[in-house]
């Protein structure tokens, strides 16, 4: 990011415009709608007289030369029309401290104006550091429509309610708990239909906002399945779950874009394990959510993928319903399903694959004990989690098994992820396979439908050309 939005306060003193025509004009409109002064300066004469004549409010004339200004308790440069006068201009507000936009002249712009979406006291501001006004415009259109029209006058309304509330609430979660009350309840709803009179007066009826806000509530845990890595593919519980939590504790696992969805001031706590680090371990895990949801707390447990497939969610739920507490489980969508979308596996397939399991081999040990023979079926999709260095041992397990050493196999890391990579090939290759990847999480996907994969369909067109061209030479 490099440019980072700010609110400017109109109050605060007046902007001065330089310029004429249709880049300065638009800009008036603005500013003038905004309740801005502005103090302006025409840069030629020809329709002074006019453009005087049709002045917004809060819009006086400046004659002179603008470099001689004092720019002072102005707020704000803004200068129609590069050139020599925008890096003139640009100087001077610059040495003198005052934020400069020299309109189509990013070079000389100390800030830049973004696409707004103007609901009264809700303002929405889009950027994009300059490169597309298009782009902007679309992403305004989109929050123009996500936006009820009355969001302002609820914000409005909360505004009135603010002091007095928090003058009976000291603790601040709780005036949070208070506000989304308000804001998800019925007030909300009366507020965003019209209906102010009636939502100001059950504001006003609430006798102790504390209770209301849930004072003396129990606490609870979620158990959040936070998908493979990509945020897109959070459910829409999950978001919520995340902006409503008090405190999360997540996994390594949990990609840092997902990180992001949760509100900025919440406690996050890193609990995982890393390959080859410890973590804090279970017990020490199940005692936090239980400490946490007993103080109160709405704890979120955000664990990669889906927490009850290699998740060990189903240990923390004992271990909370032994202790009495509340909790929930909201699912993710799991590695395996994860990589199957992007790569286009089709898990199961009519005739082919009509059945598919999830195994996990994290260390060579693990593999040994797996009861490979519980998947000779060749009609079988076999999922393996944590096996990116147990290729040898599974190779060896399902060769035993009686699997065909030309069953095709996919290797897929970092799956849904920026950097997501692919490789395809047979079971008798697998290791090699593992081993190609730079870094995990991969996930092993064994069985025929491999072959209806994109990486292994290109592979086909990409063997079959080399025989062309071998063919040719
Ligand atoms: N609960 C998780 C799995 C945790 S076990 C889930 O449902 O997905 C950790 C293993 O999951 C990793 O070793 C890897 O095999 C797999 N995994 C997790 N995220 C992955 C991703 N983005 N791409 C490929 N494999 C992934």
């Amino acid at each position: 990011m490099r440019f980072l939005p700010v609110f400017l306060d109109l109050k605060t003193g007046p902007l001065i415009l330089i310029g004429n025509g249709e880049l300065a004009n638009a800009k008036l409109r603005l500013l003038s709608a905004a309740g801005a002064r502005v103090r302006w300066y025409l840069t030629a004469n020809d329709n002074g007289e006019q453009a005087a004549a049709a002045l917004p409010p809060g819009v006086e004339i400046a004659t002179g030369d603008p470099l001689a200004d004092s720019f002072e308790h102005s707020i704000a440069v803004l200068c129609a029309g590069a050139g020599e006068t925008g890096i003139a201009v640009a100087q001077r507000a610059r040495a003198l401290g005052i934020p400069v936009n020299v309109m189509d002249d990013l070079a000389h712009s100390t800030f830049i104006f973004p696409a707004i979406v103007d609901r009264g006291d809700v303002v929405v501001a889009v950027g994009t550091g300059g490169a597309s006004p298009v782009v902007a415009r679309r992403v305004r259109e989109k929050i123009e429509a996500l936006l009820p029209a009355r969001i302002g006058d609820l914000a409005a309304l909360i505004g009135r309610w603010r002091k007095p509330t928090h003058d009976k609430i000291a603790d601040m979660p709780l005036r949070r708990r208070f506000w989304e009350r308000v804001v998800d309840g019925p007030i909300g709803q009366l507020a965003l239909n019209g209906q102010i009179e009636q939502a100001e007066a059950a504001l006003g009826a609430i006798a102790d906002p504390a209770i209301y806000a849930g004072r003396g509530d129990a606490g609870s845990v979620t158990l959040v399945g936070a998908g493979p890595g990509d945020p897109d593919l959070l459910t829409i519980k999950a978001l919520r779950a995340l902006q409503d939590a008090d405190i999360v504790f997540y996994d390594e696992l949990v990609s840092p874009e997902i990180l992001d969805r949760i509100r900025r001031d919440t406690p996050r706590i890193a609990v995982g394990r890393r390959v080859g680090k410890p973590g804090i371990g279970q017990d020490a895990i199940n005692k936090h959510l239980i400490e946490a949801a007993q103080s109160g707390q709405r704890a979120v447990r955000l664990k990669g993928g889906d927490s009850f497939v290699f998740g060990r969610g189903g240990e923390e739920v004992e271990a909370l319903r032994a202790a009495g507490v509340a909790y929930s489980i909201i699912p993710g969508i799991t590695a395996a399903v994860g990589a199957a979308a992007q790569f286009e596996v089709p898990l199961t397939f009519r005739q082919e694959a009509l059945r598919i399991t999830f195994l996990t081999a994290h260390k060579a040990r693990d593999a040994e004990v797996v009861d490979w023979s519980a998947l000779t079926d060749d009609k079988m999709t076999v999922a393996v989690y944590m096996g990116m260095t147990a290729g040898a041992s599974i190779r060896s397990g399902l060769l035993a098994a009686g699997r065909s050493p030309q069953t095709p196999v996919g290797v897929f890391a970092r799956a849904t992820r920026a950097d997501a990579k692919a490789v395809v090939g047979v079971l008798d290759d697998l290791p090699a396979l593992a081993a190609a990847l730079d870094g995990g999480p991969a996930i092993l996907i064994i069985g025929d439908v491999i072959a209806h994969s994109a990486p292994w369909q290109r592979r086909e067109l990409d063997n079959l050309a080399l025989q062309l061209t071998m063919a040719a030479e």
